[in-house]
């Protein structure tokens, strides 16, 4: 085999590849039997109940390569399926990453992707226990599944909400989009002035929204502590406006949000400004947030009141199908929700 710094995809082969990027795994869960290395992964979740969730990405739909950094793209692709999982009240264990790869996409790429991807596994605990690998005619692609484990009765559905439940959510929205806008825009200046570097500075938040999402571990651990069990919850990937209706949808349930209520950073509302754009439309339309977005019953809410660094906000609350889903406008005013969008009435 030659030098370390002379292999590429190429010299490696299918095999050598998979070897180069899973030798370093250590298997870290208990219910991982078998990980990499056989015709299929072993895994023994006795009385638990599974999870089971999984996220396609390609280039030039799902991500950029000209302005997403390689490894947050493989820190990304695994966020978003954890926090499906977490979505579930449940606790994510496993994942198996298969990858297409064009003969544009070089070796460093794809070592970088599994930086991303093995950093992101071992912040939350999971093990990579398998996957695929084959070369394809265009770009780059992942597509991410992830196994998680629940008792039966912790399992949180979308279907659950009832009329007077609060609706909370985990943190600030919109500035994931805002970020997206970002990014897109120097690009395109960029491109029409390779002279002009991108500038970035001053942008961090809403990059870091956009680029490096977290999966909410931490809530579903706190509503645990705390003694909660949402009535329904979403993670929120499109858009708060779809979310709430998916689950009003499941839930036979209407629902107020309140715009006055809806957590939006400064940072976010600048930005939106800078483009002319309605920060609480960003909120609702945007998506990629991936905060939590969960209902609860009236008599949990003051179990809330406790001192924690984990802040829930309530922006609104369900009420009966024949009350319909609705924003309420900072000008008092009732917008119907739209799944594709909500237009803003400025
Ligand atoms: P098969 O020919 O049976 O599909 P492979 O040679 O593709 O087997 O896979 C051998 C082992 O390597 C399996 O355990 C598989 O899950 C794992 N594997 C293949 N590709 C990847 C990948 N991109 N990332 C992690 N594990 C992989
Ligand atoms: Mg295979």
């Amino acid at each position: 085999m030659s030098e370390n710094k002379e292999k590429t995809l190429e010299s490696l082969g299918e095999f050598g590849l998979i070897e180069h990027l899973t030798n370093s795994i250590e298997i870290k869960n208990g219910s991982t039997i078998k990980g990499v290395g056989d015709d299929a992964a072993v895994l023994d979740y006795k009385d638990k109940q599974t999870i089971v969730t999984t996220d396609l990405l390609l280039q030039g739909i799902h991500f950029d390569l000209v302005y997403t950094p390689i490894v947050h793209l493989g820190y990304k692709a695994v966020m978003v399926n954890l926090s499906d999982v977490y979505a579930m009240n449940a606790t994510p264990k496993q994942i198996t990453v298969s990858i297409g790869v064009s003969s544009k996409v070089s070796l460093p790429i794809v070592e970088q992707l599994y930086d991303g991807i093995k950093l992101a596994c071992n912040k939350h605990n999971v093990d990579l226990i398998g996957g695929d690998t084959s070369t394809s005619l265009t770009g780059l692609t992942i597509s991410i599944t992830a196994i998680g484990e629940a008792n039966k009765e912790d399992i949180v559905y979308r279907s659950g909400a009832k009329p007077n439940d609060l609706i909370c959510v985990s943190g600030d929205l919109g500035a994931a989009y805002m970020g997206l806008q970002l990014l897109e825009r120097e690009k395109r200046v960029h491109q029409g002035n390779t002279e002009i570097q991108p500038d970035l500075s001053g942008y961090d938040y809403i990059l870091e929204r956009q680029l490096k999402p977290e999966a909410r571990k931490d809530v579903i651990e706190f509503l645990k502590t705390i003694g909660v069990k949402p009535t329904a919850m979403i993670d929120i990937s499109d858009g708060l406006s779809s979310e709430i209706m998916h689950i009003c949808k499941q839930s036979n349930t209407g629902c107020r949000i309140y715009e006055n209520k809806i957590p939006i950073d400064h940072a976010t509302s600048l930005f939106a400004e800078e483009i002319n754009m309605n920060p609480t439309v960003a909120a609702l339309n945007g998506g990629e947030d991936y905060e939590l977005l969960f209902t609860i019953s009236i008599e949990d809410y003051a179990k809330f009141n406790q001192e924690t660094d984990i802040k829930i906000y309530t922006i609104g609350h369900i009420t009966d199908e024949s009350k319909g889903q609705y924003l309420v406008t900072n000008g008092d005013e009732e917008v119907e929700l739209q799944a594709q969008g909500w237009n803003a009435v400025q």
